[in-house]
């Protein structure tokens, strides 16, 4: 009961909501405190050229080993971490961990056409003011080339002040990093303002993508993303591919990337390693 019962005034809380309310709590001291505890780890899912199965780049994920509460799952501690603001450190811890990463495996395979990795950006984190700054400074201190960055930016990310975010997207456009426009199809941009973003590629939400071997209309909708997408000189990503099925769909459909378990959960980077010798193994069985 969240009001008194009659003249008391008081506010009775009940249990359940109190414990929640503790939880939660819980769980922010332990956020602050995680960062320093080296607690937070990058995980890494492929994305994979439709065309040919090819590995193009990965997907940085982020995961948190608590101590007591095992492996954390990002929809659990990240729309905390953005009302109170942690998502600006645990952001740009994620940024450079994920940029060093990456470096590092392209020192590892120089042979292999060179990969990318896509980091997922918050609005507390487009909108704040060091952004530019600090991506540059990450590029520099890692020596990874800003074109084999990818920045993933949810439409909702932009809703808040759309000028001010398009102003910000062009910015770091001219950094030359690759922008995408995240879970696209969930959220609610009109046509004419996708025209006016600088991104080049949409990423079609899995909802759409789970059923579309199954259900026409979605097959549609997605077959509609992708002309759309094409029209305006994007690329597209489907997330969320668990079967052969959609996969073959997608290349029907000329969809140039997917990800999802068909291909690999994500991993931690010592699997994603292996992955990328896996993919260089099959590339050299297709020649
Ligand atoms: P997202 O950016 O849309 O990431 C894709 C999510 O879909 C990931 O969940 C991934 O594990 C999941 N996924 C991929 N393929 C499949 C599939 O075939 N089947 C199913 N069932 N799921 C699939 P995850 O890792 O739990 O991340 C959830 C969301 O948390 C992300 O959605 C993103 O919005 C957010 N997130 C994750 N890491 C970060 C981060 O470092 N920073 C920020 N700001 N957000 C992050
Ligand atoms: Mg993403
Ligand atoms: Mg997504
Ligand atoms: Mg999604």
């Amino acid at each position: 009961r969240a009001k008194g019962q009659g003249g008391g005034g008081y506010v009775l809380f009940d249990r359940g909501m109190h414990e929640e309310a503790l939880r939660r709590l819980d769980l922010e001291l332990d956020m602050r405190r995680a960062l320093e505890k080296d607690q937070f780890e990058a995980y890494y899912q492929p994305i994979m050229r439709v065309a040919d199965g090819r590995l193009m780049g990965f997907e940085a994920l982020v995961r948190w080993n608590h101590p007591e509460r095992g492996l954390i799952p990002p929809a659990e501690f990240i729309p905390l971490a953005e009302e109170n603001g942690l998502i600006v450190h645990i952001g740009r811890w994620m940024l450079g961990e994920a940029c060093a990463q990456m470096r590092r495996w392209q020192r590892a395979f120089p042979r292999r056409p060179a990969l990318t990795v896509s980091v997922n950006l918050s609005a507390r984190q487009l909108l704040h003011p060091e952004i530019l700054p600090e991506i540059r400074r990450i590029l520099r201190e890692t020596g990874l080339s800003a074109r084999h960055l990818k920045l993933e930016i949810t439409e909702s990310a932009m809703l808040e002040d759309a000028e001010r975010a398009i102003e910000l997207l062009e910015a770091l456009k001219r950094t030359r990093l690759q922008l995408m426009l995240d879970d696209f199809g969930t959220g609610y941009s009109s046509l004419s303002y996708l025209h006016r973003l600088p991104i080049d590629a949409l990423k079609v939400d899995r909802s759409f993508v789970m059923h579309m071997h199954e259900r026409v209309e979605d097959r549609s909708f997605v077959e509609t993303i992708v002309n759309l997408a094409h029209t305006l000189g994007r690329s597209v990503v489907c997330e969320g591919v668990e079967l052969p099925e959609q996969e073959a769909l997608l290349r029907e459909l000329g969809v140039e990337y997917a990800q999802g378990y068909l291909y690999s959960r994500p991993v931690t980077a010592a699997q994603a390693e292996m992955l990328i010798i896996d993919d260089a193994v099959h590339a050299g069985r297709r020649r």
